[in-house]
């Protein structure tokens, strides 16, 4: 059995504050602020350029990959880390397409990310070739797959109500349709099981700020299915994604594996800074983690609907059908979202009338969501969500 009280304690938490947003920026791994200072002073300041070859820091993009590969179900060797999650999403979805010349359509659904749909139609429309983003309702996904569909793009866990597509089953009717299967994994690396392997995906990508607590902007990784290893085509070709990069060779010709997916200069600082976040996870088994934050997601969802009458349930109310998050709506989400941040309870919202909160056993214990819905109640009750210094809009919601 995983030990939550122990890996609790591997997080700085402030005091007095309860944290139910480490599904949009997880909290800061005590070991990733030891290691932010120790590259930054003894990599970087003594070793100076020396550091790419003594501190190994060429090697981090798979180093990493493979400490995330382990998470998600995939072998050693077939994840790579960098860049931001929506450049790995278009690398991926370049590449998907490419293995399927003669169709047009790529598949998703309207509970996508914003992100991935505005960078999956830029894309299809650079190519000129007539491809269509078709973008369907989530529950329509699974009779939208037919063989005119060249890649499904889906994003597993729904970012506004949480709720879980069947990776295994869509990936098998896109298959057996023909079509390449690409997996968004943002809200689900860390926070459920996921078994690339065993559900035979193609593609993955997914973010570590997340769920795996990389800190704010930390690199993204990308999933590459061993079977296109070798045939996958880079799109945004760097000089880092080449079979040999200090040959300096006129032309480009890709390395081996899921490295032809590296770009450029790996963030050495950041990525380092995810190495030590992800010392967190181990001996950390992913099914307790499953457990507890049903445990804690059915908890909340309980007490909501028994204090809180002002609120409706917006995510599946089965937990085997959401990810590791809850949505209730409110017409004054922003506002109830201000105030109860006030009182150190942090969730977010999602335009328009939605507050989130995300369940995280790693450093989560029950008594603290309690505690949580008993403020959400009283904000609601009292009314003090109507105070106007929380309807001040700020940039970042
Ligand atoms: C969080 C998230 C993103 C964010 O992409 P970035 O490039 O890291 O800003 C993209 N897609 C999904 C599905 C997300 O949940």
């Amino acid at each position: 059995m995983t030990d939550f009280a122990a890996t609790r304690a591997l997080f700085h938490l402030p005091p007095g504050v309860i944290y139910l947003d480490g599904n949009s920026l997880g909290p800061l791994p005590r070991a990733a602020e030891a290691r932010a200072a120790a590259v930054i002073r003894e990599q970087w300041g003594e070793r100076l350029i020396r550091g790419w070859n003594d501190c190994e820091w060429m090697a981090l993009p798979t180093r990493v990959g493979d400490r995330i590969a382990r998470l998600v179900g995939a072998p050693a060797g077939s994840v790579i880390t960098g860049d931001t999650l929506s450049i790995k999403l278009f690398q991926a979805l370049a590449a998907a397409i490419a293995l399927r010349p003669d169709r047009r359509v790529v598949l998703s659904d309207s509970g996508n990310f914003p992100s991935d749909l505005y960078i999956a139609q830029s894309l299809l429309d650079s190519l000129g070739q007539g491809h269509e983003l078709r973008v369907v309702a989530p529950e329509a996904v699974a009779d939208a797959i037919d063989d005119s569909v060249a890649v499904t793009m889906l994003t597993e866990v729904d970012y506004r109500t949480g709720r879980l597509h069947d990776m295994r089953a869509l990936t098998a009717s896109a298959h057996a349709a023909g079509a390449i299967a690409l997996w968004d994994l943002a809200h689900s690396a860390g926070a459920l099981p996921v078994d690339l392997a065993g559900a035979d995906a193609d593609f993955a990508v997914g973010c570590t700020y997340k769920y795996l607590n990389g800190g704010p902007g930390a690199p993204a990784f990308l999933y590459l299915a061993p079977r296109h290893a070798e045939t996958a085509r880079p799109i945004l070709s760097g000089w880092l994604g080449h079979r040999a990069p200090f040959a300096f060779e006129r032309d480009y010709a890709p390395a081996p594996g899921v490295e032809r997916m590296r770009v450029g200069t790996p963030p050495v600082i950041a990525l380092s800074v995810l190495d030590a976040a992800l010392d967190v996870w181990d001996g950390v088994d992913m099914a307790d983690v499953r457990a507890a934050s049903i445990g804690l997601s059915q908890r909340f969802i309980a007490e909501v609907e028994t204090r809180c009458p002002q609120l409706t349930l917006t995510s599946p109310r089965d937990p085997h059908a959401r990810g590791s998050q809850v949505s209730v709506a409110h017409p004054q989400a922003y506002a109830v979202m201000q105030a109860l941040i006030a009182r150190g309870v942090i969730g977010d919202v999602r335009a328009p009338d939605l507050l989130r909160f995300g369940f995280t056993p790693l450093y989560l214990c029950e008594e603290e969501v309690v505690r949580a819905v008993a403020i959400l109640a009283d904000v609601l009750a009292t009314g003090s969500w109507d105070r106007p210094e929380h309807h001040a809009r700020a940039a970042v919601t």
